[in-house]
């Protein structure tokens, strides 16, 4: 059985194996291959690769009879037909915009995997790639805010004088939301933050920041724990309550997202037009739309005395262990359809995990995420 990691796209950073994965996956029995210079932006070199066990190729000799291909983005059409019919393709494969991509999955026979529909059970967690890298992603917004404000983050009593903290304000807590305000208040921040899920208002409590209670009536979670979409009264109601705390903040960070939807804009120009003082907003929601009314991904945006940044990809700052923990999250997964004792696959499609995060298998649509809705 052989396993290949093949390069992303140059925007992109981190690599889907790692060497310490790489040895796990021979351990389990099998081959593993890796794309030349697959490590190039997180420094590790195809000598390391080798020394751990895999060999290095060129994408096009690796896809030809590769039973499992990873990659940390979606596939471009140029891979697809390089793929072996049958074969299992997995990265993060958003299903809700990607028809283009599902069709041809399915017109080539490929077994395709998303890492965006691990579900979240505790089962599940060791796979949640969603979370591994929203994680890190939170803690890099604040780094990669703090570098933009122009007061530091803690507060600092000198001979020369006494810094308050800088305050920060943190809207949705969810993975990233929550690393978010953890390493803003290690870093010695005064945290405010906001979600429309009650139950996040203990959590946010517990990291020793405030929560912002803000009245908008029904506000439910899907099973999956996820946000369910405001009307666009609970909206109006929310954007009020944020104004103030926006106004009053250094740092803001939004990381605001309904599953499967765009991302909800709770931050318009209006909001902003009266604002005075510095503030930095940092728009970690901008893949699927942004939080901020005109944000644009890679971009500074001046609103007034605003500053809006959307980076894309805030894994790429610190990328080396987003890829570890990214290729650790893989071989959980694959080793959970894998039969040890027969070196073979289990592709149980009765199994939750599986069934949740397979696209297409055999031809067909697979995942009731796509057939049946959340
Ligand atoms: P997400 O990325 O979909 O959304 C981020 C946050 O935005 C969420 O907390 C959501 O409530 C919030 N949000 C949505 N609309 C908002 C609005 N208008 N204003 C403010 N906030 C808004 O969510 P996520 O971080 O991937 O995870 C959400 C939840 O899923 C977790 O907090 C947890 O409860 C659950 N989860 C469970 C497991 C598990 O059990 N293994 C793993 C990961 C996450």
């Amino acid at each position: 059985m052989k396993i290949v990691a093949i390069k992303d796209e140059e925007n992109e950073y981190r690599a889907a194996m790692v060497p310490k994965i790489v040895k796990k996956f021979i351990d389990l029995g099998f081959v593993v291959e890796v794309e030349k210079s697959l490590g190039e932006n997180i420094n590790i070199s195809d000598e390391e690769y080798q020394r751990a066990g895999a060999s290095i190729g060129d994408k096009k000799k690796l896809l030809k009879d590769a039973d499992i291909v990873l990659k940390v983005n979606k596939p471009t059409s140029k891979e697809i037909d390089l793929l072996k019919p049958k074969s299992i393709f997995i990265s993060f494969l958003d299903p809700f915009f990607e028809k283009d991509l599902i069709d041809k999955f399915l017109d080539k026979d490929i077994t395709a995997l998303s890492m965006h529909l691990i579900v979240r059970t505790t089962l599940a967690q060791k796979m949640d790639a969603l979370s591994s890298q929203a994680n890190l992603a939170g803690y890099a917004a604040v780094i990669y805010g703090a570098k933009y404000i122009n007061k530091i983050l803690p507060m600092m009593t000198t001979p020369a004088g006494t810094i308050s903290p800088s305050k920060v304000f943190i809207i949705g807590a969810g993975v990233a939301g929550l690393q978010a305000i953890a390493t803003a208040r290690r870093l010695g921040a005064k945290v405010e933050a906001f979600d429309t899920r009650v139950e996040t208002e203990e959590q946010v409590k517990s990291l020793g920041a405030k929560f912002i209670k803000v009245d908008l009536g029904e506000t439910e979670s899907t099973k999956g724990g996820y946000a369910k979409e405001l009307t666009k009264e609970q909206l109006d109601m929310q954007r009020e309550a944020m104004k103030k705390a926006i106004s009053t903040s250094d740092l803001v960070v939004t990381t605001a997202q309904v599953f499967g939807r765009k991302a909800p804009i709770i931050i318009t120009k209006e909001m902003l037009k009266d604002i005075t003082k510095t503030v930095v907003i940092i728009d970690m929601a901008i893949i699927t739309g942004g939080n901020v009314e005109g944000s644009e991904a890679d971009k500074i945006t001046k609103m007034g005395s605003v500053t809006v940044l959307a980076p894309s990809n805030l894994t790429n700052d610190i990328a080396l262990d987003a890829s570890s923990l990214y290729a650790s999250n893989l071989f959980s997964l694959i080793e959970h359809f894998y039969d040890k004792e027969n070196k073979n696959l289990k592709f149980d499609l009765e199994d939750e995990i599986l069934k949740t995060a397979t696209l297409t298998h055999e031809k067909k649509l697979i995942t009731p995420v796509l057939t049946k809705g959340k």
